[in-house]
C-alpha cells in the first residue's frame, strides 16, 4: 500500500489549500475529492474574498487547479470519495488505513479532514428520492432552473427572508412554508403558509407537487409544483470520523483553532466541517493552511521520539 505523509479528505478550499501548504512544506499529500472545488461549485458571485479579479466560485476553484497542477511532484489527486478510515500501526507509528470508494487503499500517517457540511434534511417522505430532481436545499444554485415556475419553500431559519425574496425575483409563483410573519414578505408572488404538517412530496422522475394537512382546517392540501426549495441548517460532514474524533451534537469536528488539531493524535481538521462559528472560503483556506503545517510539526516530533 502506498504510504502518504498526509491524506487530505476534500476538494473544497480548506482542502485545496491543504495540499497547496503541503508541496510548500515538502510534505507527499494525497487529495482525495469527492466533487473538486466543493461548494465553490455554488457561488455564483463570489463575496468576502481578497484575492482580486475573480467573480464567481468556480473561477476560483480553476485557478486552486492551475496552482496545484504546478505541484505534481508531491500532490497527487484522485476524484474519489473516502470510504472509512481506520487506525493501525505502521512501522511502529500510529496510522491511518483509508479505503477509496474506487477499491484502492493507501496508509495516512496523518489526516487532514475538510469533508465541508451537508443539509439536515427534514424528512418529509419523498424529500430523498427527489432530491436533485426537483427537491434541492441550495436556492442560489438551482434558482437558474425554476424560472417562471411555481415552486415551494420551506424552512425557518435567519436566511429564509433573503433566500424568499431571491427565488420570488425568479419564480413565477412561491409558497413559502414558515412561521415568518407575513407582512415582512414584500414580493406580490409569495404566498406564507403557515402551521402546515407535511404529507409528502409528489413525483416519481421529478416533484409535481407537495400534500399537506393545514392544521386549523385539518383539510389535506395538495399543490401542483415544479420545485421544493428547503432551507435547513448545516450539519457537520463527519461521519467518516465520528468514531474516532470529539464531533458536536450537529456533527461538527471539535479542533483546538490555533492548530486545527482534533482531539486524536495525528488527526487535523479544516473549513466548514469544524466548529468554526465562522464559515467562508477565505476562512477555510486559512484552516487547511494552518493545519498542515500542524501535521508537519507533528510528524516532525515523531521522527525525533
Ligand atoms: C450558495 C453558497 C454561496 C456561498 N458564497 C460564499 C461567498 O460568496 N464567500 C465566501 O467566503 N463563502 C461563501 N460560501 C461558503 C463557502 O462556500 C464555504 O465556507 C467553503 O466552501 C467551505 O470550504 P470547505 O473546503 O470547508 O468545504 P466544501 O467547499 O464544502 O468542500 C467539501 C469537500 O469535501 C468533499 N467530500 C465530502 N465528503 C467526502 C468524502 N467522504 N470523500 C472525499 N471527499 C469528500 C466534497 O466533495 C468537497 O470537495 C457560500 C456557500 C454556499 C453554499
Amino acid at each position: 500500500m502506498i504510504a502518504y505523509d498526509t491524506v487530505v479528505i476534500g476538494g473544497g478550499p480548506a482542502g485545496i489549500s491543504a495540499a497547496l501548504t503541503c508541496a510548500s512544506q515538502g510534505l507527499s499529500c494525497l487529495l482525495v475529492a469527492e466533487k473538486y472545488g466543493g461548494k465553490l461549485n455554488d457561488i455564483s458571485h463570489l463575496s468576502n474574498w481578497f484575492g482580486g479579479g475573480l467573480g464567481n466560485g468556480v473561477q476560483l476553484a480553476n485557478s486552486f487547479q492551475n496552482e496545484l497542477g504546478g505541484q505534481t511532484r508531491l500532490v497527487t489527486i484522485v476524484s474519489t470519495a473516502v470510504t472509512s478510515l481506520e487506525p493501525v500501526k505502521q512501522g511502529g507509528e500510529n496510522s491511518y488505513i483509508v479505503q477509496l470508494q474506487n477499491d484502492s487503499r493507501v496508509i495516512a500517517r496523518s489526516l487532514v479532514i475538510a469533508t465541508g457540511t451537508k443539509q439536515r434534511q427534514l424528512g418529509i417522505p419523498g424529500e430523498k428520492m427527489l432530491l436533485g430532481k426537483g427537491v434541492s436545499y441550495c436556492a442560489t444554485c438551482d434558482i437558474p432552473y425554476f424560472r417562471n415556475k411555481t415552486i415551494a419553500l420551506i424552512g425557518d431559519n435567519n436566511r429564509i427572508l433573503a433566500v424568499t425574496d431571491e427565488l420570488a425575483r425568479h419564480a413565477k409563483q412561491v409558497y413559502l412554508f414558515s412561521s415568518l410573519d407575513s407582512r415582512a414578505v414584500r414580493a406580490s408572488n409569495v404566498q406564507v403558509i403557515m402551521g402546515a404538517s407535511f404529507d409528502k412530496i409528489v413525483g416519481i422522475d421529478k416533484v409535481s407537487g407537495l400534500t399537506y394537512r393545514d392544521s386549523k382546517s385539518k383539510r389535506v392540501v395538495h399543490l401542483a409544483l415544479d420545485g421544493v426549495f428547503i432551507e435547513s441548517t448545516a450539519l457537520g460532514n463527519s461521519q467518516l470520523v465520528s468514531h474516532l474524533v470529539r464531533i458536536t451534537r450537529d456533527g461538527f469536528i471539535k479542533v483546538d483553532h490555533a492548530t486545527m488539531a482534533t482531539s486524536l493524535a495525528g488527526v487535523y481538521a479544516a473549513g466548514d466541517v469544524t466548529d468554526s462559528s465562522y464559515k467562508q472560503v477565505s476562512i477555510a483556506v486559512a484552516d487547511g493552511t494552518k493545519a498542515v503545517l500542524s501535521v508537519k510539526k507533528y510528524l516532525n516530533m515523531k521522527e525525533i521520539t
